[in-house]
């Protein structure tokens, strides 16, 4: 099953308080595929959200819709409110539905309403894609109108989503794993909110590993760099019978490097019979270094 399929089965089990389910309802039905006098029908894959939303209208408005299963390859139920007269009695539970895209904001008794309103909408027209695949969540509704009230709506409870116009209706998303997190948590899915966070953890966990990695390398290749440079100049002191006429200090610490030349500062210091320290190592070799770089002019 996928993320989103369990997510909605956990959303449509949320426990609703019967002041939120006339809101909730109304949000299933609002954002479901119509919603006006002459159809209201909410076409789902998800079994248990279509059951659900047939007992909550018929608890909240004793209509019972007409429920369908259909389609070839992956079941789709459809519930309707067949007769114009309970059409028209659904429409009329708020003074919005008259208009047919406003937000019922008469039937939000507490916030506990408002956040199971936007529960409706989710299960009616919400996506939310596998955390671990790509970060992404969305509602797709029929019409800008819908979803500019949806998203002023979410605004409000400070979860701003971005809108593209579509040929045949809006898109609400976002990309962001935080405002996916506040969405889950204000519908209520505590359990799926959770393993977006454990998700969210074992990212960044992986991010930091890479990042250790990428900056191990980095080190790696500035060691590597500093080697070739410092062999380079050894040979050239060398082949030009320079090499042994250097001071002791810069003599040793060239053969140590020569002897050595994959070893890093730390491993040529503990190589050394002198007590030599990185820093005074490191001192000598970029003395021999610029010597060749003069030399080299
Ligand atoms: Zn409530």
């Amino acid at each position: 099953m996928s993320f989103c399929a369990q997510l909605k089965n956990e959303l449509a089990s949320v426990k609703t308080q019967n002041c939120c389910k006339p809101a909730l309802a109304y949000g299933i039905m609002l954002f479901g595929r119509s919603f006006s006098v002459k159809k209201i029908s909410l076409q789902t894959a998800n079994e248990k959200v279509a059951r659900e939303y047939c007992n909550l209208v018929f608890e909240v408005y004793k209509i019972r819709p007409a429920l369908t299963c259909g389609g070839t390859l992956k079941p789709t139920y459809k519930a309707e409110i067949t007769s114009e007269a309970d059409r028209l009695k659904i429409l009329a539970a708020s003074d919005f539905g008259i208009s047919e895209n406003a937000v019922p904001r008469d039937l939000f008794i507490k916030d506990c309403c408002v956040h199971s309103f936007i529960r409706g909408a989710f299960l009616a027209c919400g996506n939310i894609n596998d955390p671990e695949k790509e970060y992404r969540a969305e509602f797709n509704l029929k019409n800008e109108k819908l979803a500019d009230e949806l998203a002023f709506l979410l605004a409000e409870n400070g979860i701003k989503l971005r809108k593209i116009l579509r040929k045949n209706g809006a898109l609400l998303y976002t990309k962001e794993s935080s405002a996916i997190e506040d969405l889950l948590t204000l519908m209520g899915a505590g359990k799926h909110t959770l393993s977006l966070i454990d998700t969210k953890i074992l990212k960044s966990i992986k991010n930091n590993i890479n990042r250790a990695r990428n900056c191990d390398s980095a080190n790696i290749s500035k060691t590597v760099e500093a080697s070739i440079k410092q062999r380079t100049a050894i040979d050239y002191l060398e082949k030009t019978d320079r090499l042994y006429s250097l001071p002791q200090e810069l003599l040793s610490a060239a053969l140590l490097r020569k002897e050595n030349p994959n070893a890093t500062l730390k491993e040529l210091c503990a190589l050394s019979l002198e007590s030599l320290t990185v820093s005074g190592l490191n001192h000598r070799l970029s003395k021999i270094v610029a010597l060749y770089e003069q030399l080299n002019k």
